[in-house]
């Protein structure tokens, strides 16, 4: 297949102050949850962005000192000679496929808690930092003095590892953007009140950055268009205008992480356009900016209108590494499209490695040696029988059928894709299809996989079809008997038929009203109900056991947008209570920390509490001598649709490995 030769227009290099990128595909600083500390994962997950034709392949945040980190998240660091050596092997693996490497040099200020080192941030005041009850030293002349050396010698060592570009980063409420920003920024010195004053380090630093650099690397900044309230403009343009003559390129962005990182409940593609189209023109510089992209249209129409001379990604690069490559070489179908969960950013918070739902080789380079494009051929090629087509089922057959395994899978119903397509019905998550959809489409492309649908199997089935090997992968269903994280009883008295499941929403059944709609899951799904059942003009409270609606969607970022959402259509949030279950006419339910019990009016309750495996075919199957027989997804242990995309993909890329070569590696330091 050849390229559509209206994208050679993405291929075209760009050239960059004194580097020029092969291509406009631009991997822009993005955190990974690995960091300083995990450096071989690291240097392997970026090489592969460079292998798939990212034309510049760009480190995370990456600490200049000690007294900026972020943990449990985990940033890069240029501290020492330590720290030069580990980056110098990403920068190595990245231009050994022609691509250029990036440094994000950055200093948190008042909002790195610095958890691990212990030491206080500087800032522009002394402010509590971010989720820990401790403040930032307001710093004084010295430390001015201080902070710049520091960035100095970061900038140093930044050559030293061979970065091609090397960003002063003003963004994101970081110390530089704390300076800039009038709000945060309240002193009443040389670096306070008018714009010249609050810009004065930004430009101090981005003036000897320039210097220390010369033209042995680009000066790129990543700096937003407005203040953090959204204001400012005008002063931004100001600002921008004058620093162009030493900045080599603008990576712009708004202040507004949530649309920035815009997860696909609330944000579309090229959501960024209008704030930042000026700034080409404004600077006379190139520039770069993020947007969700893994439309070849989108990327070409931006360029085409002088919005972006680089087409800026994260999410799209970490749920396809070959997107570049695939455009080039006319193989449009075969994009594996980000889906826009956010799940790649949630585990950094949590102190992990990356993990991607779409890609499930992302974060697993190097510690199982997993690419996302290439399998290795399979020890045995007798054939699998693959029962269900939900997101595990469908990634175990098309990862089975790249490495030469013949494949039949049963799916029951007559549609694929099992969860993906029920729970895609719902509003908001339609962009979640593309987990189903791209699996689909592949699988159609092998003629060793075949796939029958409407084909409920029975154990009986099971073992008339006469494969070697079966892998069950028939999901989970929803409890309504209350039994999850805040009950590890169930309730008699939830055998109602008021009760309701997510399962029985997406089937089209609906309560009657008033509806209580009780999480206990913490994910979208209650406040995705409970949103749906408003919409539909039901009075709806929501109730969950934690303190924060959809609490753990705080790490995908939907967290605030959700809360909003319920509180805009009229649902009533009761926070921190448990069920006790149905009283008469009323539910009952029971503050966490009292154990007081309200009685709510109610004709229809939805439990979104826990998940029961779907494991009878399993508990029949699996002690049937002369059957091999192996369980995934949910059916094994219900969870999010990464893991049981994960776990499908794990069975087939390690089912003949004896546990020895399976096992992980470990990135640790072992004593001598
Ligand atoms: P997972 O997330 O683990 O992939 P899902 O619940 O999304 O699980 O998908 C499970 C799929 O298995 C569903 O599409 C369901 O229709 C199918 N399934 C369940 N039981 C059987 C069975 N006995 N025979 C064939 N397919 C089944
Ligand atoms: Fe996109 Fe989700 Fe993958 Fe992140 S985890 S890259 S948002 S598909």
């Amino acid at each position: 297949m050849t390229m559509d030769p209206r994208f050679a227009i993405l291929f075209e290099p760009v050239k960059i102050g004194p580097v020029t990128a092969p291509n406009r595909f631009y991997q822009v600083p993005h955190c990974t949850g690995m960091g300083y500390s995990y450096p071989q994962t690291l240097v392997a997950m970026r090489e592969i962005k460079a292998e798939g034709g990212w034309g510049v392949v760009n480190t995370e945040y990456c600490s200049i000192h000690p007294s900026s980190d972020e943990m449990p998240a985990h940033s890069c660091s240029l501290w020492d000679e330590g720290d030069v050596k580990n980056l110098a092997a990403m920068s190595e693996k990245v231009h050994k496929h022609g691509a250029l490497a990036g440094v994000e040099l950055w200093y948190g200020g008042q909002r790195a808690a610095n958890h691990h080192s212990r030491l206080p941030g500087l800032a522009p005041g002394s402010m509590p930092a971010t989720a820990a009850p401790w403040q930032s030293q307001k710093m004084d002349a010295a430390d001015f003095k201080t902070y710049r050396q520091w960035h100095a010698a970061a900038v140093r060592r930044a050559l030293q590892a061979g970065f091609d570009i090397v960003y002063v980063y003003a963004a994101h409420t970081y110390l530089l953007a704390q300076f800039l920003d009038p709000r945060v920024n309240r002193r009443d010195d040389a670096h306070g009140g008018l714009l010249e004053n609050r810009s004065r380090l930004y430009r101090e630093v981005i003036a000897e950055t320039r210097e220390i650099l010369a033209d042995k690397a680009a000066l790129a900044t990543r700096v937003e268009v407005t203040d953090e309230d959204e204001t400012g403009a005008e002063d931004r343009a100001e600002l921008l205008k004058q620093i162009a003559p030493d900045i080599d390129l603008f990576d712009v962005t708004v202040p507004d992480y949530s649309r920035e990182m815009g997860p696909s409940r609330f944000i579309k593609e090229g959501a960024l356009e209008a704030d930042i189209t000026h700034v080409r023109k404004l600077t006379g510089k190139p520039v770069v900016s993020v947007g969700r992209f893994t439309s070849p249209e989108t990327m070409l129409a931006q360029v085409k209108r002088g919005v972006l001379d680089l087409i800026g990604a994260a999410r799209p690069s970490i749920a396809d590494p070959f997107l570049p490559n695939k455009i080039r070489e006319g193989r449009l179908d075969d994009i594996r499209e980000c889906i826009g969960c956010n799940i790649c950013y949630a585990n950094d918070g949590l102190g992990v490695p990356i993990r991607c739902t779409q890609n499930p080789s992302m974060g697993e380079e190097w510690r199982r040696g997993w690419h996302p494009e290439r399998m290795r051929p399979a020890r045995t090629k007798d054939s699998i029988l693959i029962v269900g087509a939900g997101p595990a089922g469908l990634d175990a057959a098309l990862t089975l059928g790249r490495r030469g395994v013949p494949v039949v899978q049963a799916e029951a119903s007559r549609e694929l894709g099992g969860r993906v397509t029920r729970e895609t019905r719902l509003p908001s998550l339609g962009e979640w299809v593309r987990v189903r959809d791209w699996r689909v489409h592949q699988i159609g492309k092998l003629e060793n996989i075949t796939v029958y649908r409407e084909s409920p199997m029975t154990a009986d089935d099971v073992r008339d079809a006469g494969a070697a090997h079966v892998v069950i992968a028939t999901g989970a269903t929803w409890r309504r008997n209350g039994l999850g994280r805040s009950s590890p009883v169930t309730l008699p008295s939830l055998d109602d038929p008021r009760t309701f499941t997510p399962d029985d929403i997406m089937a089209g059944k609906r309560p009657k009203g008033p509806v209580v709609v009780f999480d206990d899951d913490h994910y979208y799904m209650a406040s995705v109900i409970a949103l749906l059942l408003a919409k539909e003009g039901l009075p709806v409270t929501y109730v969950t056991s934690d303190g924060i609606a959809a609490s753990f969607s705080e790490h995908t970022v939907e967290q605030a947008r959700t809360q909003t959402g319920l509180i805009a259509a009229g649902v009533k949030i009761i926070v921190s209570h448990g069920l006790s279950g149905f009283a008469g006419d009323t539910l009952e339910i029971a503050c966490g920390f009292s154990g007081n019990i309200t009685a709510l009016p109610c004709g229809g309750l939805v439990t979104v509490t826990s998940r029961e495996p779907n494991d009878a075919l399993w508990q029949e199957l699996k002690d049937d001598t002369g059957l091999r027989v192996s369980r995934i997804g949910d059916c094994k242990a219900p969870g999010i649709i990464a893991q049981a995309v994960y776990d499908g993909h794990r069975f087939a890329q390690e089912f003949d490995l004896s546990e020895e070569e399976a096992t992980a590696r470990r990135e640790r330091v072992v004593l001598a």
